[in-house]
């Protein structure tokens, strides 16, 4: 007789189990044979075979008949009746032998209400099994059951039942108690199985979506390569555009958003109506520069090296960029405080900018702004549009190729608003550290990291930049240069510039101190250089025709002959004249093209009181001359006596440009003191100054300008607001030195200087 332990399983008479034939033999010793005897002892805890003890067992066992050994793996035993056991010995080889009795059960099953309730357990498995992909296997078997003892002696080994529960249900005499309990276990396990099966669907459903999605991607992949297949001629287009999504490196966002334009684009085909709109938004989504580049090591001294052989002179600024690059290098960033270079035209602002670009040894790149009225300009349009672009920031990042290039954003002063959004607050964010990381061109839709720009910005003057924007930048003066400086930028920079434009080798040409001179002083007339560049051409072109003509004479350009070489007359230069007149007197301008001297005009003439004033002066000018009437009136009691027979006309030449600002109101007095009191002042005698009520000369903007100007226009003393004494640091020493400056704080200062002191002198104090 065979001995199987067993521990989990029910074993109950009426029941087939199942089992692998190699296990039979391990754990009894002996090959199955049909018809065989086979007793099974229940273990009380799951034990390995070596471990087993003879009182490992409970004390009712079960015997069955092996009623087919299958050729594969199985064998089957059919329960008969339940044993006592009554001897338990294991044997050397682990086996075990046995004295066994049998065990009667007791008969007290209603049969009817069985075969009812059994009925009812079997819908209830098929029903069940309907959810599970082997469902019809079980409903075949659940088909052949006759009893529930066959039945739970099926379905035990897939339940989870402990070893006392099977135990139980084997060693209850009754059998009515013995069905109770098994079509309990049974119920319960199948409720127990639902449960489980729903929570795992509520997990699933997630998971689902998910695969869902993919399973849909992949057919699409699948149904466009075949596609592609069909029609060769598109595919090269499309599947380029995804190779180069794949590999741009762009952000999360961004690839999301260029695979669903790339999609739309796979599902219209290259003839739909937006293919051509799609199609540029791909190339331009994947051709920018999304991979960041890493911050290089610079040395200053390369740094400082390359802006100097780009520029002469320009310390000041020069200084401020070697100490931005170096605390880039100590923060290891590529950015740091947004620089704005504001002077006159042709002061070499956006050139620095390309030197500072190569001495960092990034690209450079430069957006004009001049002209921009739209946020659109700033910031693109949406593709909704017809025609719609990237704003020209994008473009500009896109123009570079890299994610740090250095951007000169030209031009800031000419931003105007208009009905179509504020430019200059999406320029806001172009320049705010907090935001650009993140900016977002309409036109792209997506964010683009812009923190590692260095942005320059440049401007003619900062009376029209936007406050706010004003804020977030740091500014630097370019003050225009002088005829010394501007002598050396010709023969350092512009001139071998313009010989190597056109061409002309260094012996070829040789162009005089002299000649420089003259067409500083009599062919230009402005604070930068780019007049002066223009003429250094206009020599060479000419000179190349010269040497065309005569290759073997070398060119001579002199102060005698430079006239020849000009296609041009000597520009009027704005001088302050020799003649002097009672009422009027040389003021000094600051204007976006730098410094300008003004002639300040006054005329009395018969009339009843009346005052006119011409040159087209804004507002604050035309009350800096109600002041200054006030002034003289006080100044002057028994001269201005009479003017109420007379009228009053203040005129300030070019009549055509229009003016403004306090900073006349010391000339507008003197003029008007000059003309009360009939005393001249000689017009080398310049002046600058806001003045008060109470006849205080208050502080200026823009005096190392109008300093320069005043030099250029040949002036000789200029009185200068006390409260401006430190900005005289920032005038050229070459200016200074030819210019007797006079420090004043008040009007009656200037007055006495000129022998006009006020004689009905003024208010207290
Ligand atoms: P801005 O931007 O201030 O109007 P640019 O940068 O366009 O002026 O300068 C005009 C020209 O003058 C450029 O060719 C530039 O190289 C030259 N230039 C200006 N300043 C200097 C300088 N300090 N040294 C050498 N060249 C200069």
């Amino acid at each position: 007789m065979s001995v199987i332990p067993m521990y989990g399983r029910v074993v109950i008479p009426g029941a087939v189990i199942y089992m692998r034939t190699g296990d039979y033999m391990t754990l009894c010793g002996r090959k199955p044979s049909s018809g065989e005897k086979v007793t099974f002892l229940m273990e009380k805890e799951a034990l390995e075979k070596e471990a087993l003890q003879p009182d490992s067992f409970y004390p009712v066992g079960a015997a069955g008949v092996i009623e087919e050994v299958n050729p594969g793996n199985y064998l089957a035993v059919r329960i008969q009746n339940r044993v006592d056991v009554e001897e338990v010995t294991i044997l050397p080889d682990k086996t075990i032998s046995l004295s066994v009795s049998r065990r009667p059960d007791l008969d007290d099953l209603d049969q009817e209400d069985a075969r009812v309730r059994l009925e009812r357990l079997r819908d209830e498995i098929i029903d069940f099994s309907k959810e599970y992909d082997w469902g019809p296997m079980l409903r075949i078997q659940a088909q052949r059951w006759n009893s529930v003892w066959e039945m739970m002696g099926a379905l035990s080994p897939y339940l989870a039942i402990g070893g006392d529960e099977a135990y139980a249900l084997l060693a209850e005499d009754r059998l009515q108690a013995r069905f109770d309990m098994t079509e309990k276990l049974l119920m319960q396990s199948l409720e127990l199985a639902r449960v489980n099966t729903e929570a795992q669907t509520a997990q699933q459903e997630d998971y689902q979506h998910l695969y869902r999605e993919e399973a849909i991607r992949k057919q699409m992949a699948y149904l466009q390569k075949e596609l592609d297949e069909m029609h060769p001629e598109n595919v090269s287009e499309v599947r380029r555009l995804e190779l180069k999504l794949e590999e741009a490196g762009m952000n999360e966002e961004a690839l999301k958003e260029g695979q669903r334009v790339l999609n739309r684009l796979k599902r219209e085909g290259g003839q739909g109506p937006e293919a051509g709109m799609l199609t540029d938004y791909l190339e331009l989504l994947t051709s920018l520069p999304w991979k960041k580049e890493e911050p290089a090591r610079i040395s200053l001294k390369d740094a400082r090296a390359i802006l100097e052989k780009d520029h002469a002179g320009l310390e000041k600024v020069k200084n401020r960029i070697i100490q931005q690059i170096a605390v880039m290098t100590l923060r290891g960033r590529q950015s740091g405080s947004i620089l704005c270079f504001v002077g006159a035209p042709g002061t070499g602002k956006t050139s620095i900018g390309q030197s500072i670009a190569e001495a960092l040894g990034r690209a450079y790149v430069r957006v004009s702004l001049g002209g921009v009225r739209d946020e659109a300009d700033i910031r693109g349009h949406r593709r909704t549009y017809i025609g719609s672009m990237p704003g020209r920031i994008m473009d500009g990042i896109h123009r570079s190729g890299t994610s740090n290039p250095v951007m000169v954003l030209d031009e800031i002063d000419k931003l105007s608003a208009s009905y179509a959004g504020d430019p200059a607050s999406a320029l806001l964010e172009v320049l705010d550290p907090e935001q650009n990381a993140s900016f977002t061109d309409h036109y792209l839709n997506v964010p683009f990291d812009l923190s590692d720009v260095f942005f320059i910005c440049t401007a003619n003057t900062l009376e029209t930049i936007p406050e706010p924007l004003l804020n977030r930048m740091e500014v630097i003066q370019f003050q225009g240069y002088t005829p010394l400086e501007k002598q050396k930028i010709a023969r350092e920079h512009l001139l071998p510039k313009a010989m190597a434009a056109s061409g002309l080798k260094e012996d070829t040409l040789e162009v005089s101190d002299g000649a420089i001179e003259k067409i500083i002083s009599e062919y230009t007339r402005e604070a930068g250089v780019r007049g002066l560049k223009k003429r250094m051409d206009m020599i060479c072109r000419a000179a190349a025709v010269r040497l065309v003509e005569a290759p073997d004479e070398k060119v001579t350009v002199s102060e005698e002959n430079v006239d020849e070489f000009m296609d041009m007359h000597p520009v009027r230069q704005k001088t302050v004249g020799s003649q002097s007149k009672p009422g009027v007197v040389t003021g000094l301008a600051w204007t976006p093209a730098g410094g300008d001297i003004l002639s300040i005009q006054t005329l009395s003439t018969r009339g009843n009181g009346r005052m006119t004033v011409t040159g087209q002066l804004g507002d604050v000018m035309k009350e800096s001359v109600e002041i200054a009437l006030s002034l003289t009136k006080a100044f002057f009691p028994e001269e201005t006596a009479g003017l109420k027979k007379c009228d009053l006309h203040v005129h300030v030449p070019d009549g055509a440009t229009p003016k403004d600002g306090p900073s006349a109101g010391i000339t507008l007095t003197t003029a008007l003191s000059s003309l009360v009191t009939g005393k001249q002042v000689p017009p080398d005698i310049a002046m600058t100054g806001e003045v008060t009520l109470q006849g205080d000369v208050k502080a200026i903007g823009g005096l190392p300008e109008k300093l320069m100007a005043a030099q250029r226009a040949g002036a000789r003393t200029v009185f200068v607001p006390r409260e401006n004494a430190d900005d005289l640091r920032d005038v050229p020493e070459e200016v200074r030195s030819a210019l007797e400056i006079i420090l004043v704080s008040s009007a009656e200062e200037v007055l006495s200087h000129l022998g006009m002191t006020p004689r009905g002198l003024k208010m207290a104090g």
